[in-house]
């Protein structure tokens, strides 16, 4: 007992506090409250055990002190940044990482190194967080969004090769709700059209394409460290690579085009650069959060799929499909589909309204990014006009219309999150549970 390791310890007990059981509960489905009323309707309220987020002890408060007491505070002054880039490239199974100051920032740097700029394409999913399209724009390139698998939620890589141009300067997909997209195809498409791949891997910390991690699969992957991602250190993000030369000089963008390390400012190469620095702090939370890491990502994917087994039987309740490549999702959503016809016609609104009385964080997610006002009023952009025209603006319009994805988003999409998954198999039991309540009591729920 003296020699229990302390850190093992902590997470032990942190694993308790957050009231997460290992046991699954056998007999709960057939001692469920299924003929109880649904709470909207005057039924009484569930008890989850779904996870704090984030989630952390003395291990992280110890990390942050030891930077405060060192003096050495940012990654010029101290060699903590480094120490986790190390780790970081280690845990994805990259020969290189660079740590930078948010996802956005690591996206941003990438597409600066590939010397995107006005007139240049970049491909993309329109099912995506508006970060992925925001670092195009702000190059002043055309983003190509790309219509959505409605299966898996992903970028329909059959829509990928038609939308290739000239101009085209490189594909970008997105493992969207940390779920891998169809890498072996992308990689094909990018090889074939001597484009490289960036993987946004933002959200999908740890999740594998036959067995290997996504962020090691295309030229550089970037990840998110900001506190909703699986991650976290409040903000912050990552590029992984196997290209020296090309993370030699993503450090220099990161840097004020100087190159380097703490105590040499040697010049670097290419001819631009910005501070998109990680602090030191930052590091080193990364580094005491990623001791939890590996068994956070077990058990979402432990619970979603054993969640997906439950809600497969349930009519009108479509999990998300995963591609055949993938022997590990990150699971930072759930991802499903609702088809109110088996439930009475009963409104998504309201579904989700049920549902989140019942005390189960769930919400739509993602719109039409393509048809929001933010994204059309590229098109009036002055500086756009002048770089594609008129014409070339309203045909770009006309581009990136996305069907498949105004019906999945439009209707059908429903999320719960990360810390969803992160509560006990009783939990995953208790979801289904109050799915088949608002079913069960859809006519009445429709007031
Ligand atoms: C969060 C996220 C980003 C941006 O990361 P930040 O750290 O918030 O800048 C980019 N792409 C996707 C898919 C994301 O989910």
């Amino acid at each position: 007992m003296k020699t229990i390791n302390r850190r093992k310890f902590l997470q032990t007990s942190a694993i308790a506090g957050a009231g997460l059981t290992l046991m699954p509960n056998l007999t709960f489905a057939r001692n469920s409250s299924s003929n109880n009323k649904p709470v909207l309707l005057g039924g009484k309220k569930n008890t989850f055990g779904f996870s704090r987020w984030p989630v952390y002890d003395q291990t992280e408060e110890k990390a942050l002190l030891d930077v405060l007491h060192s003096n050495k505070w940012g990654r010029l002054d101290g060699s903590v940044t480094a120490a986790f880039e190390e780790a970081y490239a280690k845990q994805i199974g990259v020969h290189h990482t660079l740590a930078v100051s948010s996802g956005t920032s690591a996206l941003y740097t990438m597409l600066g190194i590939l010397d995107v700029g006005p007139g240049d394409e970049v491909i993309l999913p329109v099912y995506t967080f508006v970060a992925s399209y925001n670092v195009v724009v702000l190059n002043y390139a055309l983003p190509i969004l790309i219509d959505t698998d409605p299966e898996t939620f992903q970028i329909d890589a059959d829509k990928i090769e038609p939308a290739i141009t000239n101009q085209t300067k490189l594909i970008m997909p997105v493992h969207i709700g940390g779920s891998p997209a169809d890498m072996d195809r992308i990689l094909d498409i990018g090889r074939n059209h001597n484009l490289p791949i960036i993987e946004d891997a933002c959200q999908a910390h740890l999740a594998e394409w036959k067995g290997k991690k996504v962020g090691s699969l295309g030229l550089g992957g970037a990840f998110s460290f900001q506190s909703t991602k699986n991650l976290n250190c409040a903000e912050g993000g990552a590029i992984t690579s196997n290209d020296e030369g090309f993370i030699r000089k993503c450090y220099g963008f990161h840097n004020q085009g100087q190159g380097g390390t703490s105590t040499s400012y040697t010049t670097g190469e290419g001819t631009r650069g910005t501070n998109l620095r990680l602090t030191e702090f930052q590091a080193n939370l990364l580094l005491a959060q990623m001791t939890r890491l590996a068994q956070q990502v077990k058990r979402r994917s432990e619970n979603a799929t054993y969640l997906t087994n439950l809600l497969n039987e349930i009519p009108g309740i479509i999990p998300a499909k995963l591609y055949k490549g993938t022997t590990n999702s990150a699971y930072h959503l759930y991802m499903f589909r609702y088809d109110k016809t088996k439930f009475q016609n009963l409104s998504r609104k309201r579904f989700i309204e049920a549902l989140s009385a019942e005390g189960i964080p769930c919400s739509s997610g993602y719109g039409q990014m393509n048809s929001s006002a933010y994204v059309q009023g590229l098109a009036g952009n002055k500086h756009y006009l002048k770089i594609y025209g008129k014409k070339g603006m309203q045909e770009w319009l006309e581009r990136i219309q996305c069907p498949q994805n105004d019906t999945l988003t439009g209707e059908e999409s429903v999320w719960f999150t990360q810390t969803t998954l992160l509560g006990g198999r009783s939990d995953m039991e208790k979801i289904a549970e109050a799915v088949r309540r608002v079913q069960k009591y859809a006519k009445e729920l429709k007031k």
